[in-house]
């Protein structure tokens, strides 16, 4: 999707423009504090940011690196994963989610999806071999997966778990917030994410000292905190600009989700009749806090009804539209996931953001009743 293409829709899926309008003074004074200082790798703000987040989702170790896509791979590297290992995971991802295990040398196996589109734990101890090394649940949404469930299975077979929270910031299960549940774990912070910034960023959280020195290590060029070199690294480090500007969204982020939250709880009520759609659980007070990065639907006339949210002037996405493992010329394998497939022709993703009024949701939803000739 290519942003900045968005003035044209009534109720448009993003609210990025919006956002700057009301925070830009203070995102202007972030920049104009770091430009003075020239303050721009690894500075004060990159420390400040790391302890807030490790402090608001009561993890030990926050670290910051330039995508959600670096965090997953230094994940991988940190725990040493490469040649001769296979990794579980999900084909309903972005593709991100499996090219980094490629990349560390080592096998994807993929596994099918349940009903919330997270990975299907009934499906997972079926996949496990002598090889497997590391089980990636991906919390889609702003959705956390089954953890218990999963967690006794990789605790069976001693397998890592390293969370793919790329989607869901601020989720938590009874209090416990996603990136605390594997043993090291990856956020992104793109602009399309629930928090983030103006370009790419990403974060890496653990409980694990060893493996948070490690990822410090990892992503300035394998020197410690004393500039010796002590390992072939990567330059992956959160730019410090970037981390003054997530200063100031961070403030906001709670806020950010109890909106997102209302919108979702909103579309639940004035679609819960139509007996042509599944939707998304609402929002609940206990068990699951969701934070619904997205909004997906599922409808087996997908294709028309995303025509007539077009005509509507309404901003829709697939996501996605084809699992990765019938992408052929990726050559991921033959597997066979039936659930991921039907998902991939009946998803559709509706606008949902904090810049979106109550005025627009009634509209999406009359617009989508239309099309069901009332519901
Ligand atoms: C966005 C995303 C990523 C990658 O994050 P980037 O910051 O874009 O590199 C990885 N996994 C999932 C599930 C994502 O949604």
């Amino acid at each position: 999707m290519v942003l900045g293409q968005h003035d044209s829709f009534q109720v448009p899926y993003v609210g990025l423009k919006q956002e700057f309008g009301q925070r830009q003074e203070e995102l202007l004074a972030a920049f104009s504090t770091v430009a003075a200082n020239a303050s721009y790798i690894l500075r004060e703000d990159v420390e400040l940011f790391e302890e807030s987040i490790a402090k608001m989702l009561g993890v030990r170790y926050a670290i910051g690196v330039n995508s959600g896509t670096d965090a997953l791979f230094l994940a991988l590297k940190a725990l040493d994963i490469g040649k001769g290992d296979e990794v579980i995971t999900v084909a309903h991802t972005f593709v991100a989610t499996v090219s980094t295990i490629v990349h560390c040398g080592a096998k994807p196996v993929l596994i099918d999806i349940a009903d919330d589109f997270n990975l299907a734990v009934e499906k997972l101890e079926q996949a496990v071999t002598a090889s497997t090394r590391a089980i990636i649940p991906v919390h889609m949404n702003g959705r956390c997966c089954n953890m218990d469930a999963l967690l006794a299975i990789a605790g069976k077979y001693r397998l890592h778990v390293i969370e793919d929270a790329a989607q869901s910031l601020g989720a938590h299960i009874n209090g416990v917030y996603a990136g605390n549940f594997g043993i090291i774990n990856a956020f992104s912070l793109h602009p399309m994410k629930s928090l983030h910034c103006y370009g790419d960023g990403g974060l890496v959280t653990t409980n694990d000292r060893c493996l948070a020195e490690q990822v410090r290590l990892l992503r300035n060029h394998g020197q410690n905190q004393n500039k010796e070199l002590v390992a072939f690294g990567f330059n992956s480090r959160l730019d410090n600009l970037q981390a003054a500007l997530l200063n100031v969204n961070l403030k906001y982020f709670e806020s950010d989700i109890k909106r997102r939250r209302q919108i979702a709880l909103r579309y639940h009520t004035g679609l819960m009749n139509c007996v042509d759609l599944k939707l998304p659980q609402p929002p609940k007070d206990s068990g699951y806090f969701d934070t619904f990065s997205s909004y997906p639907i599922r409808c087996l006339k997908r294709d028309q009804l995303l025509r007539h949210l077009r005509q509507k002037n309404i901003e829709c996405f697939i996501h996605w539209e084809k699992p990765l493992h019938l992408n052929e010329s990726i050559k991921l394998g033959n597997f066979d996931l039936p659930v991921t497939e039907q998902v991939s022709r009946e998803v559709l993703s509706l606008p949902i953001h904090p810049f979106l009024d109550d005025e627009q949701c009634e509209y999406v939803i009359a617009a989508i009743k239309e099309f069901f000739n009332g519901c």
